[in-house]
């Protein structure tokens, strides 16, 4: 009985071997026929095994990648040339998932985001392919952000740090220097053993060659990638864009490096996508984007963070960047990547459009975890910076109703236009944490109140060279805080340079409301 229960089964097992071997060998699910080619997106059949995300090649040598797998076709959109793809063409699996080029050999250069060198210069070694989708490292081996990134930027270091690894969005209208915010953070990274992607996604060719330019002057691509795609290219690469970006960088990371990554922007990623999955026929939902934007974003951006020590410690600061239209800050996409982001970096059109640069709003602007790493001295002396901000906005819009304001209101509104001329910044002019620390002293400690306002700009820069390479900066970057003794002999100093400054200002009696004697 049970011998013949065995040949049964027996039976059964060789049929269904025999049907599998007939499957497998005598239809080759390898090759396909092109039914449509619309716009850059194709649909094929006969390609049956093909897996989501893989690579295809055509008869004119183009590639495209599968993104729809449905039951008697797949989609596929184009990374070249598609317009001499006809009906009935063949298409060929590859069996492989877009892979690109790693590693050292790709600082200073310009790449696409297939990895190919776009700058006319040698051409990149292929020898060391890496697939642009992996899954992020999981939570055990990371570590929470506790060293800064300095970011150069007073108003960022002072008020909303950056921690290594942690993913900080720059948000804001068109035309309110988020770029150029980005780039100065890349600028300051000179000297700092932190490599640097640009990613730039759909932007104007001559925006992306300025960003080239200004790296170039600043000596700032011997560490730097730039990843471009530009307006005119397919959407397929502007999609592709920020994976090539975070797989450059995650190279570095897994030799234990810093890495600083910028994506520039990701409105204009998401865009690309509604495009693909609109001609691709998906559902359209909220905004016209698809279902899956959200996920999309969630993966780019899990993929920075810091390693802990058993994994060698290195870490990726992801720096995205999203536009806003008119400051809606809760449209589909700022919200999407707001709530993956550990903070963002308001930009503000107003604040720009006077003048305030960078425009950092100091009331819609947050880093939810860069002060655990901020250095002890910049927190001592910017402590108060963000309340007194807030006060000053605040009796700012009341005080346009009243014209007799008592002292402490004069005070207040004083101190705070005086402190927000000292947060302007020129673009490509990042400072040492130790100049931030001494222009935040000046702030705290109100030395800035005895300067009319014509003359703080020359009283900011004529403070940064007496105090530089000055024994107490010496002194402080070795404590690494302010202590008491510290801060009398800072104080000290202060009143002194302060004291002569002022009283170099023509006629400066009439110009000053505070009485002088105080810094005797
Ligand atoms: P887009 O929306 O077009 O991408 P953006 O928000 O990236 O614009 P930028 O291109 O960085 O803005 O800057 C817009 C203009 O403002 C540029 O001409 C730039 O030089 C100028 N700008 C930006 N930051 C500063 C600054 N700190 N000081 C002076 N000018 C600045
Ligand atoms: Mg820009």
């Amino acid at each position: 009985m049970s011998t013949n229960k065995s040949n049964k089964e027996l039976v059964t097992l060789i049929k269904e071997k025999i049907a599998k071997y007939s499957l497998e060998t005598t239809i080759s699910y390898e090759e396909g026929q092109v039914i449509s080619n619309r716009d850059g997106i194709v649909i094929a059949s006969g390609l049956n095994s093909v897996m989501l995300n893989e690579l295809v090649c055509f008869e004119n040598g183009s590639y495209g990648l599968v993104l729809n797998l449905e039951s008697n076709s797949v989609g596929i959109v184009m990374l070249g040339k598609y317009d001499d793809i006809l009906e009935n063409s063949i298409v060929k699996r590859t069996k492989k998932i877009i892979s690109i080029p790693v590693g050292d050999q790709l600082l200073g250069r310009i790449v696409n985001a297939l990895g190919q060198e776009q700058d006319g210069k040698e051409k990149i070694k292929k020898d060391h392919l890496i697939p642009i989708e992996k899954i992020p490292f999981g939570v055990m081996e990371r570590k929470s952000v506790d060293e800064p990134l300095a970011t150069g930027i007073l108003a960022i270091d002072a008020m909303f740090p950056i921690g290594k690894g942690q993913r900080e969005l720059i948000i804001g209208d068109r035309q309110t220097g988020k770029t150029t915010l980005a780039i100065d953070i890349i600028i300051n990274q000179k000297d700092k053993n932190v490599k640097c992607v640009y990613v730039a996604i759909g932007q104007r060719e001559s925006t992306i060659l300025n960003v080239h330019q200004t790296l170039l002057k600043h000596n700032a691509m011997s560490y730097t990638t730039i990843v471009a795609t530009t307006s005119s290219d397919l959407p397929s690469l502007l999609f592709l864009a920020p994976y090539a970006g975070i797989t450059i960088a995650e190279h570095w990371l897994s030799k234990g490096e810093d890495v600083l990554i910028v994506y520039d922007d990701l409105s204009k990623h998401a865009a690309a996508y509604r495009t693909i999955s609109l001609l691709l026929r998906r559902a359209p939902g909220r905004e016209a984007y698809p279902g899956d934007i959200f996920y999309l974003h969630s993966r780019l951006l899990e993929r920075a963070g810091r390693l802990n020590k058993e994994n060698g410690g290195g870490s990726i600061t992801a720096l995205p960047i999203v536009e806003t239209q008119i400051g809606d800050i809760s449209a589909y996409i700022p919200t999407n990547v707001i709530s993956i982001t550990d903070g963002q970096l308001f930009l503000n059109a107003n604040m720009f459009n006077v003048g305030q640069c960078p425009a950092i709003d100091p009331s819609l602007s947050v880093s939810r975890v860069g002060s655990a790493a901020q250095k002890k001295y910049i927190k001592q002396v910017a402590s108060s910076l963000k309340l007194d901000l807030s006060q000053y906005n605040d009796l700012k819009v009341f005080s346009q109703f009243g014209s007799d304001l008592d002292h402490e209101t004069k005070n207040i509104l004083d101190h705070g236009t005086k402190t927000l001329l000292m947060l302007k910044q020129d673009r490509n002019s990042p400072y040492s944490q130790l100049e931030e620390a001494v222009l935040l002293f000046a702030i705290k400690y109100h030395f800035i109140k005895w300067v009319p306002y014509d003359f703080l700009v020359a009283y900011k820069n004529d403070l940064l060279k007496h105090f530089k390479n000055h024994l107490l900066l010496k002194k402080l970057s070795k404590s690494l805080s302010f202590d008491e003794n510290l801060i009398t002999s800072f104080t000290k100093e202060f009143k002194i340079f302060t004291h002569k400054f002022v009283h170099k200002i023509p006629d400066h009696k009439q110009k000053n409301n505070y009485d002088l004697e105080e810094l005797k």
